[in-house]
């Protein structure tokens, strides 16, 4: 596989991350978006394959989403519980 950005291919790979888009209700989690991170050209980008596939699954995630109840913790002010 090749670097779109600086075109070297050693090293590049893929990482499958979890994103976050919109928060509170209208969060959506999707699951193992691929992530190409290249170490010549420190770059970490989505293909606009993967791009347009999120654009996809954002506008029909009524569709596609599973839904499943997940521990959220806020790391704002008001969570005086966490204390480092
Ligand atoms: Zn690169």
């Amino acid at each position: 596989m090749k670097c779109n950005i600086c075109s070297n291919s050693e090293g590049v790979h893929i990482c499958n991350v979890n994103r976050t888009y919109g928060k509170g209700e209208e969060l959506l989690v999707i699951e193992n978006v691929p992530i190409i991170s290249c170490p010549h050209s420190g770059e970490s980008y989505m293909t606009a394959e993967t791009l347009q596939k999120i654009e996809q699954v954002k506008l029909n995630c009524k569709i596609f989403a599973v839904a499943r109840f997940v521990d959220v913790v806020s790391l704002n002010e008001d969570n005086a519980a966490i204390s480092l």
